[in-house]
């Protein structure tokens, strides 16, 4: 699987699927909305709005058909993102940060949801160690290689405004900003 955040499962779905998953992306907050660019703020209560909130993203990703979900991305500047770091895996994770991260890298296409139709090459960390809190406060982390390391670090990069063309080639950028560049229409 080469997409880290997004259109992951688009083929095969079917007329009910494609309308849920339009419109969760509709509630998603898509470039060039300044929200993206926007450092997030460490989360301090470990409350029911905070749970609430990582419910309603767990139910946006999956309904997006994505495999992450940053709360930048929901508009709401605070540091947690919930991933899959397998298939039918939902973790959420508050005031993440890499604590370990190997030294090998490599070169993989990334999608993300909040840049429809882009796909540009990313050079990750292949493995990292992430450090956080799960929703009641408690210490988790988690090792994590490949696809969950690259996933996470796209999530990451979210919570500190850092978008995929920010991290890949100069070409690619500009082919995805043409993707990007709103249509302009002629009367
Ligand atoms: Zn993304």
């Amino acid at each position: 699987m080469s997409d880290a955040e997004g259109q992951v499962a688009r083929e095969g779905l079917d007329a009910e699927q494609e309308a849920r998953r339009r419109l969760a992306l509709a509630q998603i907050r898509q470039y060039p909305d300044s929200a993206l660019r926007l450092p997030a703020k460490p989360v301090e209560e470990f409350d029911d709005d905070l749970r609430r909130l990582i419910e309603r993203m767990t139910q946006l990703m999956h309904e997006a058909h994505g495999v992450g979900l940053a709360a930048t991305q929901v508009g709401t500047l605070q540091r947690l993102f919930v991933f899959q770091p397998e298939e039918d895996e939902d973790v959420a994770i508050v005031n993440p940060e890499i604590v370990e991260r190997s030294e090998e890298t490599d070169v993989d296409n990334e999608g993300c949801l909040s840049l429809q139709g882009v796909s540009v090459p990313v050079e990750r960390t292949v493995a990292v160690t992430l450090a956080g809190k799960d929703e009641d406060g408690n210490d988790v982390h988690y090792e994590l290689e490949g696809h969950g390391a690259r996933v996470v670090q796209h999530e990451l990069d979210h919570l500190d405004g850092v978008l995929i063309i920010d991290r890949t080639t100069p070409e690619a950028r500009r082919e995805a900003l043409a993707i990007l560049r709103p249509r302009i229409v002629l009367t």
